[in-house]
């Protein structure tokens, strides 16, 4: 599931509420579905959950929020759903983080990531457990964990275990029963996790991005190595490379939408790689750019690489597409029914400013196609003469199992069309893709050290390669996947 984590313990006994709290609203973006906190102390564990965007605390009620999550150790996650049903009642029960408890023995849990081989899971927790009950992709890395530290293995043992035996992406943070702190990320590193603490070095934090250390005016100190497992006593981090020599494969998405432009992966803010992604395009497209009068962008992921293209291309960037403020939910990270009865609420276009012009649009990534469809029909009646999208994300062939919610070939316009194609059905005089190497290089990784699997077809882990395979052929036999392939039984048998 797509979702932002966020962990604290402060070592004076202070409560950690308020900083996971500032933690998850800077982390929004990565989930909107629901929120849930959860913290410790005297051994206990006390949750809030609800679904929605992490809500504002007013002042009479802050004392109740303390009241209702006291303790010196705490985590929480914002969601949006990759894995189970998608109503209310299920994301609700979905929301985390999640607690299990088995003879004594309690784990939390907060997680962002997608289990690819959850069936044969899901049949190990039933036999184990006779209370399991599965609402989300968590509720088997919690049990998975609790298993082996049921059966005495420490917590590096407890991890290594669930790295082993698990396919996909899981960035994680939790804690035990007995109040030990700890974030770990899968041997592949496919989701974003770093670690960071206060000033005074009395509070110590994990967290999805680093925008969430800035936000509680932390210092970064690390991102998590795929692999590797951090505990954190008062003694500082503890960090054990579990997985030794992993693969690494840090997921491209990220970089072109899903964080935001000011956190920072390998200590370059996203939004510097982001204006690189544009000026890229520019270089690559030189007769577009010619046969252009303005850009705009389509707020607020193509700001970022529409500053790029501004610089390079020296057209201006007329800032004549507007957002709504308070229409929060990203578009591509909606449910389908959501999707079209949002889109064109959320984007204005100043008419006067496109009428006559030929148009370039910075957009981060097409995936079905239908939000830059209808941002095409909107400036085509303000009057725009030509339009031409400068996509920053290559051409998205293939689904992603890792926690992006696009899971199937048939969901995705690239799977089927080539840019002129897409340009046709969009409505575009021309679609430009950033091609891969450009992508590569702005990046500052090595193609070995990205996911590219959604645009290159070639995925880090066995079992979602196989299922990649298995979902073409049956696509190009013109068999229509009805749900997420990663939780059919019949695929994974
Ligand atoms: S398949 Fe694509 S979206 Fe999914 S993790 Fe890999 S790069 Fe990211």
């Amino acid at each position: 599931m797509g979702c932002g984590i966020f962990g604290a313990i402060n070592y004076e006994n202070q409560p950690v509420f308020p900083y996971v709290y500032w933690g998850l609203r800077a982390q929004n973006h990565r989930g909107h579905q629901s929120h849930g906190f959860l913290t410790y102390s005297d051994k206990e564990f006390f949750t809030y959950k609800n679904l929605d965007l992490v809500p504002k605390v007013k002042n009479d009620a802050i004392k109740e929020w303390f009241g209702r999550l006291p303790g010196s150790i705490g985590i929480g996650n914002v969601r949006y759903t990759t894995s189970g049903k998608c109503d209310d009642v299920s994301i609700i029960q979905g929301t985390q983080p999640v607690v299990a408890t088995i003879d004594g023995i309690k784990l939390a849990l907060s997680f962002n990531g997608n289990i690819v081989n959850t069936v044969p899971l899901k049949k190990e927790m039933f036999e184990n457990f006779p209370d399991f009950v599965y609402s989300c992709d968590s509720d088997i890395v919690c049990n998975k964990m609790l298993l082996a530290l049921k059966q005495g293995k420490d917590l590096p043992s407890a991890a290594k275990e669930v790295m082993e035996s698990l396919d996909g992406a899981f960035s994680v943070t939790g804690i035990t029963g007995e109040g030990d702190f700890f974030a770990f990320k899968d041997p592949h590193g496919i989701k974003p996790l770093c670690a960071g603490h206060d000033p005074a070095g009395k509070t110590y934090a994990f967290s999805s991005e680093t925008v969430s250390l800035d936000m509680n005016s932390f210092v970064r100190d690390f991102e998590l190595k795929p692999g590797e497992l951090v505990t954190v006593s008062k003694d500082g981090f503890k960090r054990i490379q579990i997985i030794q020599n992993p693969r690494p494969a840090f997921c491209t998405f990220e970089y072109a939408y899903f964080a935001r432009p000011d956190s920072r992966f390998n200590g370059k803010y996203v939004y510097e790689i982001r204006e690189d992604f544009g000026r890229n395009i520019v270089k690559e497209n030189p007769d577009v750019v010619k046969e252009s009068d303005i850009i705009l962008s389509v707020p607020e992921t193509g700001d970022d690489s529409a500053m790029g293209v501004h610089e390079a291309s020296g057209l201006r960037w007329e800032r004549a597409s507007r957002r709504h403020r308070y229409v929060t939910e990203r578009a591509f990270i909606l449910l389908n029914v959501e999707r079209f009865s949002t889109i064109d609420k959320k984007i204005n276009i100043l008419g006067s400013k496109v009428n006559g012009k030929r148009v370039i649009i910075t957009e981060d990534s097409i995936v079905r196609g239908d939000t830059t469809k209808v941002i095409i029909d909107k400036l085509r009646k303000a009057g725009a003469k030509k339009v031409y999208v400068f996509v920053t994300f290559p051409r998205i062939i293939g689904p992603c199992f890792y926690g992006i919610d696009m899971s199937t070939y048939g969901q995705l316009v690239g799977s089927r069309h080539d840019a002129e194609g897409i340009a046709k059905i969009i409505g575009a005089d021309g679609v430009c893709y950033q091609s891969h190497e450009a992508l590569i290089a702005a990046t500052g990784q090595t193609k070995d050290h990205l996911c590219l699997a959604c645009i290159n077809g070639e995925y880090p882990t066995p079992c979602a390669q196989k299922m990649a395979d298995v979902m073409k052929q049956r696509f190009l036999a013109g068999y229509q996947e009805k749900s997420r392939i990663y939780e059919s039984e019949e695929v994974q048998a």
